[in-house]
Formats: structure tokens, sequence, C-alpha cells
């Protein structure tokens, strides 16, 4: 009877043990998440705060007469209001991503299909920027098994930056390959480029290469790629930029399981 009570007691020592360890990673964990949240509101506010000032800013000047009550006031206070429309509607899909909730709708996709729609649908934004929009793709490319709107999304949004980061009378070039088993999908530009030290960072949330060029040229908000990178990872892929650096363009790539 002595010997049952001396093993239940040392079982149950070594469960305290554990639960202890247990609950300290625990806390750990929740300070962890606790401190990502803290930052999160931190980076979010110092956004919003941005497109903020500035109508602010010239509401106040228009109150006080120093700005002209004209078209162009106008319109600079409408940009920056679309400005702040448009972070809170990437801040909502971000969050949505990030959490995983979104239903993915797998179904066979044709990878030329998905690249036709990605241009039609910026061939007018490449068009008013003198751009040429181009694509380079083999003829005998297996289907994907993916959600051919979120795919669809990720090829749109690298394109677009592609435009974006790239300079009038540049070139744009969407292209697709079957490589180790696998679909690698490219988006090169020859713009702005990205200098070799940026280009860990640039996935993630709010990071920009240049606040202020990115702002001047109408301004993103540092959310896109991390959405991107999150869709392409539920697929089963990778995401990576490639860049020469300054003024050498850029190429972005994701690959995808071909199944
Ligand atoms: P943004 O909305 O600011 O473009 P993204 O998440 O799409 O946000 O991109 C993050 C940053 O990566 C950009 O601010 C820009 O500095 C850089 N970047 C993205 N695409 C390109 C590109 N094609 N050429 C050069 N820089 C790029």
């Amino acid at each position: 009877e002595g010997k049952y009570d001396e093993r239940v007691s040392v079982s149950s020592k070594d469960e305290l043990g554990q639960l202890g360890e247990s609950f300290n990673q625990m806390a750990e964990q929740l300070e962890q998440v606790e401190s990502m949240r803290r930052q999160l509101i931190g980076d979010v506010s110092h956004e919003l705060r941005t497109p903020l000032t500035a109508i602010k800013g010239s509401m106040e000047g228009l109150i006080d007469g120093v700005l002209p009550a004209d078209t162009e006031t106008y319109e600079q206070i409408r940009a920056e209001a679309e400005r702040l429309s448009r972070l809170v509607d990437d801040l909502q899909e971000l969050s949505r991503v990030e959490a995983h909730a979104y239903p993915l709708d797998f179904r066979e996709v044709d990878v030329s299909s998905l690249v036709a729609t990605a241009i039609k649908r910026l061939t007018p934004t490449a068009r008013a920027k003198r751009i040429t929009l181009t694509s380079s793709l083999p003829r005998d490319l297996p289907r994907l098994l993916a959600d051919e709107d979120r795919l669809g999304q990720v090829l749109t949004n690298l394109t677009a930056n592609g435009i974006q980061y790239t300079p009038e009378g540049g070139t744009v070039t969407i292209s697709a390959e079957r490589k180790n088993g696998e679909i690698q999908i490219s988006v090169a530009d020859t713009g702005v480029g990205i200098p070799p030290e940026h280009l860990a960072h640039i996935f993630t949330r709010f990071y920009r290469v240049d606040k202020s060029r990115s702002r001047a040229s109408g301004g993103g908000s540092g959310i896109g790629l991390t959405i991107a990178r999150h869709l392409v990872e539920a697929h089963g892929g990778r995401i990576w930029a490639e860049s020469e650096g300054d003024g050498k363009g850029s190429r972005f790539v994701f690959t995808l399981p071909v199944r």
C-alpha cells in the first residue's frame, strides 16, 4: 500500500512539473501574441494617421482661407480619403488571410487563361503609362488545382506592382514554365528595381522600400505582397523576389505544385 502511494506521488510530481512547464510555455506564447498585437496596432495607427493628417490639414487650410476652395484642393482631399479607404480594405483583407478565414475554392485552372485575365484587366493601366505588357507561355502547361480568383488576385497584384514601379516606356512580362514538378509563374519588369538588402523584407506587412517613392507614385499600403504571400502559401507554393538592384528591374516568382 505504501509503495502504491509513493508511486502516485512521484508520478503526480512529474505531472506537476510537466504542467508547470506547459504553463510557462503558454504564458510565453501569450506574451508573444500580446506583443505582436501591440506592434500591429501601432503599425495600423501609424498608417491611418498619414492620410488623416493630410485631410485635416487641407480642411484647416480651406477654413483659414490659406488653400483656395477650388477643384484641385477638393481633388487632393478626395484622393487622401480614397487612400484611407483602400488602406482599410487592404487591412480587412489582410486580417482575413492572416486568420485563414477565407475559403479556397480548388478547381482545375488553366494557367494561360489566368494570365490572359490579368493582362486584360491591367492593359488600360499599362497603356496609360506607356508600358508594354506582354506574356510568354509554353503551349503544354498542365492544369493546376487552385482557387482561380485568389491566384488571379496574386497575379494581378504582382503585375500592377510591376506597372507601378516601372517608368514610362518600360516593359512588364508575365511568364510561366514547368520546373521541378512545379509551375513557376513570374512577373518581370524593367523598372526601379529593389536593392538586395530589401528583398527579404518586402513581403512583410507595411514594408516599403522607399516610402516617399511609393507615396509619390500614388501610394501603396505595403500590404499587397503580404496578402500575396499568404495566398500562395495557402496553395502549397512559395513566392520570392529577385532584382539586380536599383534601376535594374525586378522579377517576382511564385510556384504552385502540380498535382
Ligand atoms: P505597395 O502597396 O506599397 O506597393 P506591396 O506589398 O505591394 O505594397 O509592396 C511592398 C513594397 O515592395 C513596395 O512598397 C515597393 O517598395 C516594393 N515593390 C513591390 N513590387 C515592386 C516592383 N515591381 N519593383 C520595385 N519595387 C517593388
